[in-house]
């Protein structure tokens, strides 16, 4: 079923026509396994490569610095266990910080299982990491720094040059979960210090189950999956039509970044200036960073109707937002972002996520924000 207006593109994005396109003709006529020795197979080595090469143009890098993965999941974990294990001599300690994806936090949670410490940098109440702190809980043994780009839930970019700079002073290794950051943000990985970035392609119109790891030269990871496939790196046969998906995504993406990026903080603006009129600034919070956000993702408060219950009345009106991230809005729970700003409680209680993308129009950004007015002044007075 499709929803009218569908507003949850930081859970994952409509595959674009065009990539769709290009992929179709790897299932049936060129299935071909591109480690096999005859023409079948070998016909589709060239094509893999020149998607790898698109996403490697999309971060300034090298092709051979691009490890494809089933996803931002299995990169995130690639990262921080794969580097964890193959550096275990140099120490046994590693800083993330307390609002990672939940890939993040399920690696670290692992690693605490074979001896390795973990600290969890806080966060201010915009969503932002202290650099102070950052700074004082370096040790001896710290091996690897991991702190997102953009947040998922909130939109907050974090000081990624500050932090690398300090990661690179001090010989530890710096990782950052970018999936949020790529649809919007042109990164440049040749001049930013960073050793290791994760990337997903259905977070910018590429099909699901592929991602990719940017690796920088020299840096060590011990494979999570053995297989001679992507240099050693990562073992089984490719997902060939995923990659050459997710090349042409990032090829429209290379394409298209800045027009997005504006349209959507249109979007953006557009709905909050909406509420200003109908509802009145005194009745809803924007949470995360009020200048070092990305357009894609507002995280807003409406005092007094709790996040489900807006979540809930919007479905049912076609509307699709989020309370934060996609596998925390399955559960009732808050949250554990937002928790981690430290708001007042009823500021907590009703945020809500909702992302801009590709398909939306002016029309749906204007019925959505007006369908949450009418749910607000609602329930205000219900209240009196
Ligand atoms: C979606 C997301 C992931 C997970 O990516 P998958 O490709 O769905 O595994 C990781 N990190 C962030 C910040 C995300 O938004």
């Amino acid at each position: 079923m499709r929803q009218q207006v569908y507003l949850d593109h930081s859970a994952t994005t409509p595959v674009h026509p065009k990539v769709f396109e290009v992929m179709s003709p790897y299932f049936v006529e060129r299935f071909g396994n591109p480690s096999s020795i005859h023409k079948t197979g070998q016909s589709v080595r060239i094509p893999i490569e020149d998607a790898r090469a698109n996403v490697a143009m999309a971060l300034h890098t090298d092709p051979s610095r691009i490890v494809f993965t089933s996803g931002g999941t299995e990169s995130d974990y690639l990262a921080i266990v794969g580097l964890a294990f193959a550096n275990k001599d140099k120490g046994n300690h590693i800083i993330v910080s307390e609002i990672e994806h939940s890939a993040v936090m399920q690696a670290t949670d692992f690693l605490k299982k074979f001896g390795f410490e973990i600290t969890y940098l806080s966060v201010d109440n915009y969503g932002k990491i202290n650099i102070e702190e950052l700074k004082s809980q370096l040790r001896e043994e710290t091996i690897l720094i991991s702190v997102m780009f953009v947040n998922n839930e909130i939109g907050t970019i974090q000081p990624i040059e500050e932090i690398g700079k300090i990661a690179r002073e001090n010989d530890i290794y710096f990782h950052t979960d970018a999936v949020q950051a790529f649809p919007i943000i042109d990164i440049d990985v040749s001049s930013l210090p960073i050793d290791l970035l994760t990337i997903s392609s259905h977070k910018i119109n590429g099909p699901k189950g592929i991602g990719a790891l940017y690796v920088r030269k020299g840096v060590k990871l011990l494979p999570l999956i053995g297989g001679s496939q992507e240099r050693s790196r990562r073992g089984g046969t490719e997902n060939v039509p995923g990659i050459i998906g997710f090349g042409e995504a990032c090829r429209i993406l290379i394409e298209n970044r800045d027009e997005k990026a504006k349209r959507l903080a249109e979007f953006k603006e557009k709905m909050i200036k909406i509420w200003k009129e109908s509802i009145g600034e005194n009745y809803f919070v924007i949470n995360g960073h009020p200048t070092d956000v990305v357009p894609s993702i507002l995280n807003v408060s409406f005092l007094g109707v709790d996040s489900h219950t807006m979540i809930m009345t919007l479905d049912m009106k076609g509307i699709a937002v989020s309370g934060g991230s996609a596998c925390a809005a399955g559960a009732l729970d808050i949250s554990r972002v937002i928790k981690a700003l430290n708001l007042p409680q009823d500021v907590t209680r009703s945020a809500i996520r909702i992302s801009f993308g590709l398909g939306n129009t002016e029309e749906q950004i204007e019925k959505a924000a007006k369908e949450i007015a009418h749910i607000v002044k609602s329930r205000m007075g219900k209240r009196k």
